[in-house]
């Protein structure tokens, strides 16, 4: 895609149109100049013959007064020095010629004016002709004529022209090239900002005005031919944590890696547009065959399971992508757009990288998403959240030996929601931050007053979410509470999923160890549901490994979570850590459970999840579960 309207077309008629008038202007300007000089050429030519004239004039006085035409001639003979004066001739009284001077040819017979009290002048095309009356005493005794000729005047015209032609013709085509250069600068700005105006600078991909235009260019075009149109929206996996945990320089490369990724999976003629941070999407006309969409986004998908190497180092991303299809799902560019995000959103909820297309009983979700977030934060200032305490009993001696802290938000409308409903938000949002320290205080002013009550001391979990153990102030925020609450990290633990774990194995080590010395305990939640090998598993500070319950679910029955279950607590003791099995429901799992030597067990069967009254009277009773 180009820079649509862009100005190179209109740009050198342009220039032209503005050579031409600044041509006019200065032939114009010329012209006056040419003629205020012509003026003025004449004027100084008048001022300077009529001295002539005057002293002639006073010097004739005495010869007409006594008839010496000898000396008149001499007289007039003086004006031989001046080279604009073509002949002269003085009258007398009487009006007849008493004497004349002629440079080239005989002055013809003329006319001295009718009244000739004042001098006078002709101007003709060749010559100018001057009067001057001769007087004595008053009274005028006699008529001089002077004829002058315009050839210098001319030829200083005609020189005055040259030059002022030269001068206009130079400043003409300083101008012009000047003008080019200047239109070359503007067509240059032009290009540039309708390429900053249409494209992203970072990916150059097409941006989200330019996807803007050509979505609705081509929906237009599918309503006239009615074809179908589909939309593909794509959504980079916790691309938000790489960014703010890496910088946005290694944000921008991967971006520009991921362009180019998703790029070499689509036909030359499909266009990519970035239309947000980590979203990019793609219009494809002609789909009715929906199924080349959903190959479409599984290349997508495909094209980022390689890693991306950026300064050497390779980053793993996943997308989520949504579609929408016209006119299936909507007939405007909002509802398509509206529809796809939806689509996106789910797939993220399901467990990202991920494709879904758009079905109706999505919109309810994705706009109940939006408010969620902006109810996230009003919750954390109104205080709606709650902290619930499941008990984790040891299955020998059926004693209360912990409990977990469990979240959940008092919605002021929606009544008590649980943590899969909002806990991924949080985590999206980076609101989790926040919530989480919450819990952390809760969970240890709870515990410390439970001590201080003297109840049979249990240890606390706390979940830590993967965002959350992955922010740097966490080790931070934790040696805060501790010291805040007084609580005795001793009764605290901490459960930190699989997949936290595999992420980035060093860093989290050192992250781990560092907790460790603090003197809390960790355990490993949700274990199976990741890759982790149990040989792995050595290298992490860990105490504790929370089996996964969907492996508790069906056991005695399925064989195979029943091989799983053993195998893991086989291992998990060959490497000195507790078992802990989630999710008890039934007698018969506890059973066989005790049978396999599991340490510790948490379930319905003992309990649900308290509030913290219930869980205070619990440990008042002192009772078994
Ligand atoms: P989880 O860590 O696996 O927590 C155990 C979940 O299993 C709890 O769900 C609990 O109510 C449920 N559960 C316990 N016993 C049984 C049982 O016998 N049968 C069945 N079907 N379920 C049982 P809950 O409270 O909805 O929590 C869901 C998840 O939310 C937790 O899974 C945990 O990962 C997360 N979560 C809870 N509280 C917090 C928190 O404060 N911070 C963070 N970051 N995550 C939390
Ligand atoms: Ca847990
Ligand atoms: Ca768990």
């Amino acid at each position: 895609m180009t820079a649509s309207n862009s100005p190179q077309g209109a740009a050198p008629a342009l220039s032209k149109l503005h050579i031409l008038a600044l041509g006019f202007a200065l032939l114009m300007a010329s012209v006056c100049l040419i003629l205020v000089e012509y003026a003025s050429l004449r004027s100084s030519l008048a001022a300077g013959v009529e001295v002539q004239m005057r002293i002639v004039a006073g010097n004739s006085v005495g010869a007409l007064m006594f008839k010496d035409n000898a000396a008149a001639d001499e007289i007039l003979s003086s004006l031989s020095a001046s080279s604009d004066i073509d002949a002269a001739a003085l009258y007398d009284i009487g009006d007849a010629r008493f004497a004349e001077y002629t440079r080239v040819q005989a002055l013809p017979e003329f006319q001295t004016p009718q009244t000739a009290d004042d001098p006078r002048h002709r101007s003709g095309l060749r010559h100018t002709e001057f009067w001057q009356p001769v007087a004595y005493a008053g009274n005028r005794i006699g008529m001089l004529y002077v004829r002058a000729n315009l050839t210098k005047l001319y030829r200083q015209l005609a020189w005055y022209i040259a030059t002022t032609s030269m001068v206009m013709l130079m400043t003409l085509f300083a101008a012009a090239i000047l003008l080019g250069r200047l239109q070359r600068a503007v067509v240059h700005a032009e290009e540039r900002v309708g390429y900053l105006v249409n494209y992203d600078t970072v990916t150059h991909l097409p941006n989200r005005y330019a996807f803007n235009q050509r979505f609705q260019s081509l929906l237009d075009e599918a309503k006239a031919t009615q074809s179908r149109l589909a939309l593909l929206v794509l959504d980079l996996d916790d691309f938000k944590l790489i960014n703010d945990t890496l910088g946005h320089h290694v944000g921008d490369s991967l971006l520009r890696v991921v362009a180019q990724r998703l790029m070499s999976v689509v036909r030359h003629e499909d266009v990519i547009y970035r239309v947000g941070g980590d979203e990019f999407a793609m219009i494809l006309s002609h789909a009715e065959d929906v199924e080349r969409v959903e190959v479409i986004a599984q290349k997508f998908i495909h094209a980022l399971t390689e890693p991306l190497v950026v300064d050497e180092r390779n980053f793993y991303i996943g997308v989520s992508i949504g579609a929408s299809i016209f006119p299936d799902d909507g007939n405007d560019v909002a509802h398509l757009l509206r529809d796809a995000d939806a689509a996106m959103y789910h797939a993220k909820s399901r467990g990202k990288n991920n494709f879904q297309m758009f079905s109706e009983e999505m919109h309810h979700k994705s706009s109940t998403r939006l408010n969620l977030e902006s109810e996230l934060r009003i919750a954390m200032e109104q205080q709606q959240f709650e902290l619930h305490y499941q008990p984790q009993v040891d299955l020998i001696s059926r004693k209360l030996v912990g409990a977990e802290a469990l979240i959940r938000w008092r919605h002021p409308t929606r009544g008590l929601l649980y943590p899969n409903d909002f806990i991924p938000i949080a985590e999206e949002t980076g609101l989790i931050g926040s919530i989480g320290n919450w819990v952390l205080r809760t969970a240890c002013q709870q515990a410390k007053s439970w001590q201080e009550q003297r109840f049979r001391p249990i240890r606390v979990s706390v979940n830590l979410s993967g965002r959350q153990f992955r922010e740097d102030t966490l080790v931070e925020s934790i040696t805060t509470i501790l010291h805040e609450t007084e609580m005795n990290p001793d009764m605290l633990e901490l459960e930190i999923t699989e997949s936290v774990l595999m992420d980035n194995a060093e860093t989290t080590v050192a992250r781990l160890k560092e907790l460790r010395a603090m003197g809390m305990h960790l355990a490993i939640d949700d274990f199976g549901t990741g890759y982790s090998s149990m040989a792995y598993l050595k290298r992490f500070p860990v105490e504790r490994l929370k089996i996964d319950r969907s492996f508790i679910r069906d056991i005695p029955q399925d064989s195979d979570d029943v091989a799983i279950t053993v195998a893991t607590i086989q291992m998990a003791h060959s490497l000195k850590l507790e078992v802990v099995a989630e999710g008890i429901e039934t007698l018969a799992q506890t059973e066989f459970l005790c049978d396999q030597r599991c340490d510790v067990g948490q379930g319905f069967l003992f309990s649900q999840s308290l509030d913290q009254q219930q869980m205070t009277d619990l440990l008042r009773s002192g009772k078994t579960l």
